[in-house]
């Protein structure tokens, strides 16, 4: 049984299968993730795998903050401003890669961009302390089914295929974060998840563009 409580221990064990390029899952305050870590191109692989995804389609980067998220990626005043508001929450945000950054490029489906989000759960912020690695974290689904928001769900999904599941109870949320691509002082949704499109465009000022069509 994968399932294990999440606790100060368990955590770090969890934290040492990461970087021994194993997959574990961990609750979120949206739905629970499958995390692996971000640097190894293989690791990555196993999520896509697990989650039978097909290659093309992107994976979120959970992060701590704007000073990590500033690690990765090119971040402007719009940026800034969207993350002063809502960080850490249920906000996702496609940014143009930093040259030189380190996360394996299948974690953008080789694109030049990379979706963050700072996470506002105690268990997943103590995995990404203990890690001190970048984590690839897309929904613990296998694709294209709903996303898990307890542990349970996860193994119902998943199986034994992560090294660990951590059960943080149910999540608060229960429905994927909003995700918005970021371009100069164009901001565009991509997926309307929790957080609603009016309190973005309040923060803004302006109304979203839609994705264009193709
Ligand atoms: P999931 O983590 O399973 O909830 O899915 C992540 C969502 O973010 C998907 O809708 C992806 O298409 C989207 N996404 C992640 N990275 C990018 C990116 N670089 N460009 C555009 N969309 C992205
Ligand atoms: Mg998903």
């Amino acid at each position: 049984m994968p399932i294990v409580a999440a606790t100060k221990e368990s955590i770090s064990r969890a934290a040492e299968a990461l970087a021994r390029g194993e997959i574990v899952a961990f609750p979120t305050e949206t739905v629970y993730g499958l995390g692996a870590n971000a640097l190894d191109a293989s690791a990555v692989a196993e999520v896509f795998a697990a989650k039978a995804r097909p290659r093309f389609n992107p994976l979120i980067v959970p992060v701590l903050g704007l000073e990590e998220a500033e690690s990765y990626a090119a971040v402007n005043e719009t940026t800034r401003k969207l993350i002063r508001a809502f960080w850490p929450g249920p906000l996702s945000l496609v940014l143009p890669r930093k040259p030189g950054c380190m996360i394996a490029d299948l974690v953008s489906a080789g694109l030049d961009t990379i979706a963050l989000r700072a996470p506002n759960h105690p268990v997943a912020r103590a995995l990404l302390e203990a890690a001190k690695l970048p984590i690839a974290a897309p929904s613990a689904n296998r694709s294209g089914r709903i996303s898990p928001t307890t542990a349970a769900h996860v193994e119902a999904e998943l199986g034994n295929l992560p090294a660990m599941i951590l059960d943080g109870g149910p999540c608060a949320l229960g429905l994927e974060s909003t995700v918005l691509g970021i371009d100069g002082s164009d901001v565009t949704l991509l997926r309307l998840g929790t957080l609603p499109r009016e309190d973005i465009e309040k923060v803004l000022g302006c109304k979203l563009t839609k994705p264009k069509a193709g």
